[in-house]
């Protein structure tokens, strides 16, 4: 259950219902500066008219709570001026990793003249192996920082490690929880004390449930902003990299009021394929996508195989455009890109 409280409920009458609740030996969680109690243990139960603190309560059966939708219809992020979660399919894009200056400089500046709000780049990568290209660290981020804010993009980019958060958070508009940390339950709690949005990556194993449980660690810490990002599960079927679960927009949309984009790039593995699973991920309804981009592929650091090329990301975002305009929606990108760009 969730309990509201009274915006102006005194500290006294706040007490008042955390000792009721003590005496009856239930299980609370106040969440930070918003308002809200969490019983985590119950559905549903009846409160004294005495606590004059509780404006309302919300049922809920699930193991998540604040993650969940039946208190709460949806959740629209703010990212300096620009809305995740809201009528605009949000466009993300960038390569996997910050390799130099020149690299990042060119794509920044070739978003920018498409209308893209977003850059994405890793400094901090999480490689399977040692040996491989690790990212730029502390570089990396300053170089992306810095292409940002010429070409007046949001960035995009993994907290690796929770060592490395504040320093993220500088350099930073929202911070993304890689697929393999969704499990870093200490991080995600830290996470949760920030007032950053948090693009949360569905972990390549993780069950839904568990996915909306890493979200309502980032919740209960008093971070309501938090966006779920599909990428990909991993598959008994090696012919694609991961196996891009589209069926999860609409469940999460059933289950949660959290947006909810697509990254077809880690989803699919292939830049072949990164195109019309963009589009798929408008047409069932996502909220945007995170796409890598590189101005040249071939030389990419890492994920070279799953880079799009400018050209392709044009056509990409064309297509994206005229399904979601033939649905009656639209993207963040500027309505004049389309007769710009028209292939
Ligand atoms: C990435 O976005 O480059 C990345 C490492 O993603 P994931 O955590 O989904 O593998
Ligand atoms: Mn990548």
């Amino acid at each position: 259950m969730i309990i509201r409280l009274k915006k102006d409920s005194a500290a006294n009458n706040v007490k008042a219902l955390f000792d009721y609740l003590n005496e009856k030996n239930i299980a609370w969680h106040e969440v930070v500066n918003q308002k809200l109690v969490v019983l985590p243990k119950i559905n549903s139960i009846e409160l004294p008219q005495q606590l004059t603190c509780v404006e309302t309560t919300y049922p809920i059966s699930t193991h998540y709570k604040l993650a969940s939708n039946n208190w709460k219809s949806k959740t629209v992020i703010d990212v300096n001026g620009v809305e995740i979660g809201g009528d605009l399919f949000n466009i993300m894009a960038g390569p996997c990793s910050v390799e130099n200056e020149d690299q990042i400089f060119q794509t920044a500046e070739f978003l920018a003249s498409l209308g893209v709000k977003f850059i994405r780049g890793g400094a901090y990568k999480p490689r399977t192996s040692p040996y491989s290209f690790n990212g730029l660290g502390t570089q990396g981020l300053k170089l992306l920082k810095k292409a940002a804010q010429q070409y007046n993009l949001r960035v995009v980019t993994e907290v690796l490690d929770l060592s490395v958060l504040d320093e993220v958070a500088e350099h930073s508009d929202v911070l993304q929880v890689g697929s393999r940390n969704m499990h870093n339950f200490y991080m995600l709690r830290m996470l949760g004390k920030t007032n950053k949005p948090v693009l949360l990556k569905r972990g390549f194993q993780a069950k839904v449930v568990e996915w909306l449980l890493a979200a309502e660690y980032i919740l209960s810490g008093g971070n309501e902003k938090v966006i779920l990002c599909e990428r990909g599960v991993r598959s008994f079927d090696p012919s694609s990299r991961n196996l891009l679960d589209l069926g999860v927009v609409p469940l999460i949309k059933e289950l949660s009021h959290l947006p909810i984009i697509i990254d077809p790039s880690h989803g699919t593995g292939s830049a072949n394929r990164v195109i019309p699973a963009s589009m798929a991920a408008a047409a069932i309804g996502a909220h945007g996508v995170l796409v890598e981009v590189h101005p040249n592929p071939q030389q990419a650091l890492s994920d070279s195989d799953q880079a799009i090329t400018f050209s392709q990301f044009k056509e990409l975002l064309v297509n994206t455009q005229l399904l979601l305009n033939a649905l009656g929606k639209h993207t963040d990108t500027e309505s004049t890109i389309l007769n710009s760009v028209r292939l």
